[in-house]
């Protein structure tokens, strides 16, 4: 009987082998283009060496040839932080996005789950979040979406950071954060 890991192996195995098999994609490394993902993904307290190793769970060497092949490509630019010189930002410029873009297996996945019924897609994604946050209880780093930490705040209207006590772009809400922590509501029971 196949069990709950041996579906996800088996998506995993086909979303890769979709990657491959389209002419550019299959020339760049998985592990780059999950870089460049994560880093589309993410706010601007998560787009750091750091964060890319945390979230990928690899080497700071594996990751930093990754992210220098990544800007070779001219997907990714480095960028100084306005406020620290020290602090460097990676964005994907707008040629990366666009290859992003054409992860095929991600709008196959999407339509499938759409044949499946209005609905579908956003109960699976809600419980694959849930299996997620269990998983990662022992974890130090959790790489929620900001809008549902427990330090996110409203200040006149506007998003607000709790733990770092800054304003919040409106559109950073549903990014994923380095430093988040689940709100208390997510927290399992003892
Ligand atoms: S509220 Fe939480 S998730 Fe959002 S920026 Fe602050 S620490 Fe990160």
């Amino acid at each position: 009987m196949l069990t709950l890991f041996d579906y996800l192996e088996r998506l995993n195995s086909l979303l890769r082998s979709w990657q491959r098999d389209d002419a550019q994609l299959s020339q760049v490394p998985a592990v780059q283009l999950s870089a460049l993902r994560y880093l589309s993904l993410c706010n601007a307290y998560s787009d750091t060496v750091m964060g890319v190793t945390e979230y990928l769970g690899l080497t700071k060497g594996t990751v930093s040839q990754s992210l220098k092949a990544l800007e070779e490509r001219g997907w990714l630019v480095k960028e100084a932080d306005a406020a620290d010189k020290r602090q460097v930002h990676l964005r994907p410029t707008a040629a990366g996005l666009q290859v992003l873009s054409q992860l095929a297996a991600v709008d196959a996945l999407q339509q499938a789950a759409l044949a499946l019924g209005p609905g579908f897609a956003d109960a699976l994604s809600s419980q694959l979040g849930q299996l997620l946050g269990q998983l990662q209880q022992q974890e130090k780093r959790s790489f929620g979406v900001c809008r549902s930490c427990r330090f996110h705040q409203q200040q006149h209207g506007a998003p607000f950071c709790g733990l770092t006590q800054q304003p919040l772009p409106l559109s950073a809400i549903e990014l994923i954060c380095r430093e988040h922590q689940p709100a208390k509501s997510e927290e399992s029971p003892e």
